[in-house]
């Protein structure tokens, strides 16, 4: 057990006096014999000259290097319920992770648990609370609090958020992409985009219009600005967008105004729904090649928009019907 001057002072209530004589010459012993202690903000200094740290700012400096505390319901993490890691923010060190953290209700963040190693315990200035550290700088993070009961483990890290840095989880690179083609009756582009490999699912739906939740009728009539279109699932590490949109071009005759054989009107109008800069990139230069083969491209580029799946009937049309395409046979164009 260690000696504290807690300790000492209780055990004069109960210890007789000549126990209590030896106690406090053994305090005096301990305290002239060693080097004064070194304040914390010095100690802070020094490594400072060793270690590049984070700019603080006037509010980061009162709370991380002069221990204050920043207004509950006030700092920028509170409520923060992303994915990922706090760092300390004078040294980036890790030290809370986001599945530590639970809602105390006190306007600080809570975590009832630290990253292993990553947060020193030392005895407040007031003697009374547990103050926490960054075990690397040494930054005034909060308090700890035990046995209250808010969570299984019974501990509540309360940190100042202006102490910390919030790094959200990396986003792991989707498996799967989408793209989006309009070239007139959605069944026949369904029915070529399904069988190329690499492609996942097909869906036929309407894009490209103001109206939410069209139904067939209503994207017939011409008036919601919808297309009909479908909407492709792949995989780009068996096949790239431009191998589906070089095939979206040469499935239907991309030089026809509103129109695709028989079917007539905006419904039918050809166009690429891109969904980033490097598929309006590709579909731009698509038609570029085509323009420059004598072909006069009336194929739109327009952002991907919300894509409402078109009623179950329309899916997989020619596969459930037997038929084969009516007005998309393919045509090499390039
Ligand atoms: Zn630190």
């Amino acid at each position: 057990m260690s000696f504290t001057f807690d300790n000492a002072l209780q055990n004069t209530r109960s210890t007789p006096l000549p126990m209590v004589m030896f106690l406090v010459m053994l305090l005096l012993a301990s305290c002239s014999g060693s080097a004064p202690p070194v304040p914390e903000v010095h100690l802070q200094e020094q490594k400072e000259k060793n270690m590049p740290y984070n700019k603080l700012t006037p509010e980061e400096e009162r709370v991380i290097v002069h221990k204050g505390t920043e207004a509950p319901f006030s700092g920028e993490y509170y409520q923060n319920r992303e994915t990922g890691t706090y760092q300390c923010r004078r040294c980036d060190a890790p030290l809370f992770r986001s599945s530590d953290k639970f809602e105390s209700g006190t306007g600080w963040p809570s975590f009832d648990d630290a990253l292993p190693g990553a947060v020193k315990e030392v005895r407040d200035a007031d003697g009374r609370r547990t103050e926490i550290v960054c075990a690397n700088c040494g930054a005034h993070l909060g308090h700890v609090f035990f046995n209250e009961g808010m969570t299984a483990k019974n501990v509540r890290h309360c940190v100042n958020s202006v102490s910390l840095n919030f790094q959200p989880e990396a986003l792991k690179p989707p498996a799967t992409r989408t793209a989006v083609f309009a070239g007139g009756c959605f069944w026949g582009v369904e029915y070529h985009l399904s069988k190329v490999k690499g492609v996942l699912s097909v869906k036929s739906g309407y894009t490209g219009g103001e109206q939410a939740n069209p139904s067939y009728k209503q994207v017939c009539s011409g008036r919601t600005g919808h297309a009909e279109a479908v909407e492709v699932e792949y995989d780009p590490s068996q096949v790239s967008y431009e191998t589906l949109a070089k095939l979206f071009f040469e499935i239907h005759d991309p030089s026809q105004v509103n129109r695709q054989g028989p079917d007539v009107g905006t419904q039918y109008r050809s166009a690429v729904f891109y969904a980033d800069e490097e598929q309006r990139r590709v579909a731009e230069k698509l038609i570029a090649e085509l323009k420059a083969k004598g072909y006069r491209v009336a194929t739109t580029v327009e952002k991907a928009g919300k894509f409402w799946q078109a009623e179950d009937y329309h899916q997989n049309y020619y596969e459930k019907t037997g038929h084969q395409p009516y007005c998309h046979i393919y045509t090499k164009r390039f």
